[in-house]
Protein backbone atom coordinates (compact mmCIF):
# COMPACT_ATOMS: atom_id res chain seq x y z
CA UNK A 1 0.00 0.00 0.00
CA UNK A 2 1.23 3.38 -1.19
CA UNK A 3 1.60 6.45 1.00
CA UNK A 4 -0.38 9.50 -0.45
CA UNK A 5 -0.25 13.23 -0.08
CA UNK A 6 -2.21 13.97 2.31
CA UNK A 7 -4.53 17.73 1.77
CA UNK A 8 -3.87 20.57 2.92
CA UNK A 9 -6.07 21.17 6.38
CA UNK A 10 -6.23 24.58 4.96
CA UNK A 11 -6.67 26.55 1.81
CA UNK A 12 -3.22 27.50 -0.10
CA UNK A 13 -3.53 31.13 0.80
CA UNK A 14 -4.71 30.77 4.01
CA UNK A 15 -1.56 31.59 6.18
CA UNK A 16 -0.94 34.45 4.10
CA UNK A 17 0.75 37.13 4.87
CA UNK A 18 3.23 34.85 7.25
CA UNK A 19 3.72 32.22 4.51
CA UNK A 20 2.81 32.54 0.99
CA UNK A 21 0.38 30.91 -1.23
CA UNK A 22 2.87 30.36 -4.03
CA UNK A 23 5.08 29.13 -1.42
CA UNK A 24 2.37 26.80 -0.53
CA UNK A 25 1.77 25.76 -3.37
CA UNK A 26 4.68 24.45 -4.73
CA UNK A 27 6.09 23.05 -1.31
CA UNK A 28 3.31 21.02 -1.15
CA UNK A 29 2.74 20.08 -4.07
CA UNK A 30 6.08 19.70 -5.77
CA UNK A 31 8.41 19.18 -2.65
CA UNK A 32 5.98 17.10 -0.70
CA UNK A 33 4.74 15.20 -3.83
CA UNK A 34 8.30 14.38 -4.62
CA UNK A 35 9.47 12.93 -1.58
CA UNK A 36 6.13 11.19 -1.21
CA UNK A 37 6.61 9.71 -4.96
CA UNK A 38 10.25 8.86 -4.49
CA UNK A 39 9.08 7.14 -0.77
CA UNK A 40 6.98 4.97 -2.75
CA UNK A 41 9.12 4.22 -5.60
CA UNK A 42 12.38 4.01 -3.04
CA UNK A 43 9.82 0.42 -1.32
CA UNK A 44 7.70 -0.94 -3.87
CA UNK A 45 8.66 -4.72 -4.27
CA UNK A 46 10.65 -4.50 -1.05
CA UNK A 47 9.83 -6.09 2.49
CA UNK A 48 9.54 -2.42 3.28
CA UNK A 49 6.48 -2.18 1.63
CA UNK A 50 3.24 -2.17 4.15
CA UNK A 51 5.53 -1.08 7.04
CA UNK A 52 4.41 2.10 8.45
CA UNK A 53 6.58 5.81 8.05
CA UNK A 54 7.45 5.54 11.82
CA UNK A 55 8.39 1.41 11.60
CA UNK A 56 10.92 2.97 8.18
CA UNK A 57 11.98 5.85 10.01
CA UNK A 58 13.70 4.22 13.23
CA UNK A 59 16.32 3.26 11.37
CA UNK A 60 15.95 3.78 7.73
CA UNK A 61 16.84 0.70 5.41
CA UNK A 62 18.59 3.11 2.57
CA UNK A 63 19.61 6.91 1.61
CA UNK A 64 16.66 7.03 -0.21
CA UNK A 65 13.96 6.30 2.19
CA UNK A 66 15.94 8.12 5.05
CA UNK A 67 15.42 11.50 2.11
CA UNK A 68 12.42 10.73 1.14
CA UNK A 69 10.63 9.01 4.16
CA UNK A 70 11.94 11.94 5.93
CA UNK A 71 10.35 14.66 3.88
CA UNK A 72 7.21 13.17 3.76
CA UNK A 73 6.65 12.23 7.68
CA UNK A 74 8.25 15.80 8.10
CA UNK A 75 6.04 17.79 6.16
CA UNK A 76 2.47 15.84 6.95
CA UNK A 77 3.77 16.87 10.61
CA UNK A 78 4.33 20.52 8.89
CA UNK A 79 1.01 21.12 7.48
CA UNK A 80 -0.72 20.09 10.40
CA UNK A 81 1.17 22.01 13.14
CA UNK A 82 0.04 25.46 11.19
CA UNK A 83 -3.49 26.67 11.33
CA UNK A 84 -4.69 30.35 10.30
CA UNK A 85 -6.00 30.08 13.82
CA UNK A 86 -2.65 29.86 15.46
CA UNK A 87 -0.12 31.87 17.50
CA UNK A 88 -0.67 32.86 20.73
CA UNK A 89 0.77 30.55 23.32
CA UNK A 90 -0.01 27.19 24.53
CA UNK A 91 -1.87 26.17 27.49
CA UNK A 92 -2.43 23.67 30.01
CA UNK A 93 -0.34 20.50 30.62
CA UNK A 94 1.40 21.57 27.47
CA UNK A 95 1.73 25.03 28.70
CA UNK A 96 3.31 24.22 31.87
CA UNK A 97 5.34 21.70 30.35
CA UNK A 98 6.94 24.86 28.21
CA UNK A 99 7.50 26.64 31.40
CA UNK A 100 9.04 24.64 33.26
CA UNK A 101 11.55 22.97 30.63
CA UNK A 102 12.49 26.22 29.12
CA UNK A 103 11.78 29.03 32.22
CA UNK A 104 8.92 30.69 29.93
CA UNK A 105 7.59 30.33 26.66
CA UNK A 106 9.18 33.21 25.58
CA UNK A 107 12.45 31.32 26.49
CA UNK A 108 11.21 28.87 24.60
CA UNK A 109 10.44 30.75 21.50
CA UNK A 110 13.93 32.23 21.63
CA UNK A 111 15.66 28.69 22.00
CA UNK A 112 13.41 27.04 19.49
CA UNK A 113 14.64 30.49 16.87
CA UNK A 114 18.42 29.74 17.77
CA UNK A 115 18.04 26.34 16.56
CA UNK A 116 16.24 27.38 13.11
CA UNK A 117 18.68 29.74 12.91
CA UNK A 118 21.51 27.99 13.62
CA UNK A 119 21.04 25.14 11.33
CA UNK A 120 23.36 25.51 8.77
CA UNK A 121 21.93 24.64 5.01
CA UNK A 122 18.69 22.45 4.61
CA UNK A 123 17.14 20.97 7.60
CA UNK A 124 14.37 21.04 10.74
CA UNK A 125 14.09 22.28 14.20
CA UNK A 126 11.75 20.35 16.54
CA UNK A 127 10.31 20.61 19.87
CA UNK A 128 10.36 16.86 21.02
CA UNK A 129 8.98 14.61 23.82
CA UNK A 130 11.90 12.47 25.04
CA UNK A 131 10.97 8.86 26.54
CA UNK A 132 11.16 9.75 29.72
CA UNK A 133 8.54 12.50 29.69
CA UNK A 134 10.99 15.59 29.20
CA UNK A 135 10.83 18.16 26.14
CA UNK A 136 13.83 19.12 24.30
CA UNK A 137 14.48 21.47 21.61
CA UNK A 138 16.82 19.67 18.91
CA UNK A 139 17.81 20.51 15.32
CA UNK A 140 18.26 18.03 12.32
CA UNK A 141 19.91 18.15 8.68
CA UNK A 142 18.52 17.53 5.40
CA UNK A 143 15.37 15.57 6.05
CA UNK A 144 16.13 13.73 9.14
CA UNK A 145 14.14 13.64 12.13
CA UNK A 146 14.05 13.03 15.41
CA UNK A 147 12.63 9.42 15.35
CA UNK A 148 15.32 8.07 13.31
CA UNK A 149 18.16 6.24 15.12
CA UNK A 150 20.93 8.58 13.54
CA UNK A 151 19.44 11.69 15.30
CA UNK A 152 21.20 13.62 17.86
CA UNK A 153 18.40 13.48 20.17
CA UNK A 154 15.88 11.49 19.86
CA UNK A 155 12.09 11.46 20.90
CA UNK A 156 8.53 12.13 19.45
CA UNK A 157 8.17 14.98 17.65
CA UNK A 158 5.71 17.84 18.80
CA UNK A 159 6.45 20.73 16.36
CA UNK A 160 9.04 20.87 13.67
CA UNK A 161 9.82 24.11 11.64
CA UNK A 162 11.12 23.16 7.93
CA UNK A 163 14.00 25.85 7.54
CA UNK A 164 15.34 24.83 3.85
CA UNK A 165 15.24 27.54 1.55
CA UNK A 166 12.64 26.09 -0.21
CA UNK A 167 9.76 27.29 2.59
CA UNK A 168 10.82 31.04 2.95
CA UNK A 169 12.44 31.83 0.18
CA UNK A 170 10.14 33.63 -2.43
CA UNK A 171 8.62 35.72 0.42
CA UNK A 172 11.72 36.10 2.72
CA UNK A 173 14.86 35.63 0.26
CA UNK A 174 17.66 35.08 2.64
CA UNK A 175 15.93 36.49 5.84
CA UNK A 176 15.47 33.23 7.83
CA UNK A 177 14.49 34.78 10.84
CA UNK A 178 12.11 37.08 10.02
CA UNK A 179 10.16 34.01 8.65
CA UNK A 180 10.87 32.21 11.67
CA UNK A 181 9.23 35.16 13.67
CA UNK A 182 6.37 35.49 11.41
CA UNK A 183 5.48 31.63 11.54
CA UNK A 184 4.89 31.61 15.08
CA UNK A 185 1.96 33.59 14.14
CA UNK A 186 0.63 30.39 12.66
CA UNK A 187 1.72 27.85 14.61
CA UNK A 188 -1.41 25.59 15.70
CA UNK A 189 -0.92 24.93 19.07
CA UNK A 190 -3.72 22.83 19.93
CA UNK A 191 -2.37 20.23 17.36
CA UNK A 192 0.85 20.35 19.47
CA UNK A 193 -0.67 19.80 22.57
CA UNK A 194 -2.86 16.80 21.15
CA UNK A 195 0.23 15.49 20.29
CA UNK A 196 1.91 16.01 23.22
CA UNK A 197 -0.81 14.16 25.18
CA UNK A 198 -0.70 11.16 22.32
CA UNK A 199 2.72 10.91 23.14
CA UNK A 200 1.87 9.54 27.05
MN1 LIG B 1 10.10 21.54 2.93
Amino acid sequence: MAFTLPNLPYALDALEPHIDTKTMQIHHGKHHQGYTDKLNAAIDGTPMEGQSIKSLLRSPATAAVRNNGGGFYNHSLFWSVMSPDGGGSPSGALGDAVASSFGSFDAFKEKFAAAAGGRFGSGWAWLIKKEDGSLAITSTPNQDNPLMDVADEQGTPLLGLDVWEHAYYLNYQNRRPDYVSAWWNVVNWNEVARRFDAAG
